[in-house]
């Protein structure tokens, strides 16, 4: 399938390279300005002749590309003074067409075979132009990685009337360069398994930005080559942002820096989600949609809560230079005395992020952050982090009288709750990375506990 495709996409380049060659040789002698408008013009061209042609989206939108630097390369070569030749096709005996033809006029099985031979006999010897991977979204290529650290490619291959056009289902990989959740389903291409090691995935593909790559097919192999971009900057983090899953609203967030002080909080609001939400019920109702749709409606509805809410988490991060910190609830101890978090139900539209949602906001996270050159979260135990008193370090059950407020009985600090837990989760942070290393594997005694650690730090602080 992807032979045939590179195949296609290589007849195709010569038959718009022998089709521009006049026009290309009327260019020698015009001025640059002409020239470039003139190849421009010929790129159009080609993009619309390319239309009718039966070729994949990738093939349509890079060949193009190539036809123009084909023909910029040359008559540059020529205006320098160089000998050049305008490219060739293959000879006129190329058994490819021959063989081409005879395969879809065969009818016997002797008659297919022999096509078939004749296909491959060719490709042993005159491989096809490498294919350019573009336009599988407004940037170029997508790499895809699934849950298990697997890479894949989508290559998107043929038009909708291949005979290769069937329904690839594509669920549930993470677009290595958006970080974004990647649910669909196409005809028009397949994705291809890619064999890389944990080094090169680390050293180059998360950081970079992948931008268009090409398949080549050499000796009965297929490779990708990909072109990235690196633009970040490692920052140092000199802050904490605290996350702290909403009961009002989706998460609140609080910035800290390493004395406490608190520097910005906030939350992260539901409006724009509760939009989102009431159109795409309004589409479902309107299309009629068949039975179990609308848990792919649903489904599309989380994942574009958790990107929305990445994105502003990571918006925020950035311009604090913070370090994310958010509750741990896949971890079944940081110590003998803790029990995994249980997840409370929450409100209507906060219990999207349900245990699952949540654990992909931090995966999403993670490749977002490290987009713009910040660390990937840290993950706390939340346990106390609601009933704890941040001002002084007072733990109580009783200073959460209401859900909505944490009133503490010790020292009167009184806060929404749901900003206050978010400095805690910060601060949980700051804690464990002094204490957990000399409680490691022991049962954590009183006087390391997070009450006592904030207290003693509060006090300390008050005096210098
Ligand atoms: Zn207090």
């Amino acid at each position: 399938m992807m032979l045939d495709a590179m195949r296609r996409a290589d007849r195709a380049f010569w038959i718009l390279l022998d089709s521009i060659e006049k026009q290309v040789e009327n260019l020698l002698r015009e001025d640059k300005k002409t020239v470039r408008a003139e190849l421009q013009e010929i790129k159009k061209q080609a993009e619309k002749r390319l239309t009718t042609f039966p070729l994949g989206e990738s093939a349509k939108g890079g060949l193009p590309v190539d036809i123009h630097a084909q023909a910029s390369s040359y008559i540059e070569l020529i205006n320098v003074g160089q000998k050049a030749n305008w490219p060739t096709r293959r000879p006129k005996d190329d058994p490819y067409p021959a063989a081409l033809e005879a395969l879809t006029a065969s009818i016997t099985l002797a008659e297919m075979t022999a096509a078939t031979e004749a296909l491959s006999a060719k490709a042993r010897t005159n491989e096809p132009r490498p294919l350019s991977i573009v336009r599988n979204d407004k940037r170029g290529t997508m790499l895809l990685k699934d849950d298990k650290g697997r890479l894949f490619a989508w290559v998107n291959l043929h038009g909708q009337g291949s005979r290769f056009a069937r329904p690839v289902v594509v669920s549930n990989m993470v677009h290595t360069r958006t970080g974004e959740i990647v649910n669909f389903k196409s005809k028009l291409g397949c994705v291809m398994p890619l064999a890389c090691s944990q080094w090169h995935f680390q050293r180059f593909i998360e950081p970079g930005q992948i931008k268009s790559s090409k398949l080549i097919y050499r000796k009965g192999d297929f490779f990708l080559a990909c072109t990235f971009q690196y633009l970040i900057k490692d920052i140092d983090c000199d802050t904490y942002l605290g996350i702290d899953r909403g009961i009002e609203e989706i998460a609140s967030y609080a910035v800290i820096n390493d004395d406490l002080k608190l520097l910005k909080q906030g939350s992260f609001e539901g409006s724009t989600l509760r939009e989102y939400q009431r159109k795409k019920e309004a589409a479902a109702k309107a299309t009629q949609r068949r039975k179990g749709e609308s848990r792919v409606s649903w489904r599309a509805y989380a994942d574009h809560t958790v990107h929305t809410l990445a994105n502003k988490i990571v918006e925020e991060a950035y311009s604090h230079k913070s370090q994310v910190v958010i509750e741990d609830l896949g971890a079944i101890s940081q110590g003998p005395q803790h029990k995994r978090p249980k997840f409370r139900p929450r409100t209507n539209l906060t219990k999207l992020l349900n245990r699952a949602q949540y654990q992909k906001l931090a995966k999403v996270l993670a490749y977002k952050l490290r987009a713009v050159g910040l660390p990937p979260p840290k993950l706390v135990i939340a346990a106390g982090t609601s009933i704890t008193c941040n001002a002084c370090g007072y733990r109580d059950r009783g200073n959460r009288q209401s859900q909505a407020t944490f009133i503490c009985l010790e020292c009167g600090h009184s806060e929404n709750a749901d900003l206050h837990a978010a400095k805690n989760i910060a601060a949980k942070h700051i804690y464990w990375r002094q204490v957990g290393p000399k409680v490691k594997g022991k049962k954590l005694q009183d006087k390391f506990k997070y009450e006592h650690w904030l207290k003693a730090r509060r006090e300390r602080l008050k005096v210098n």
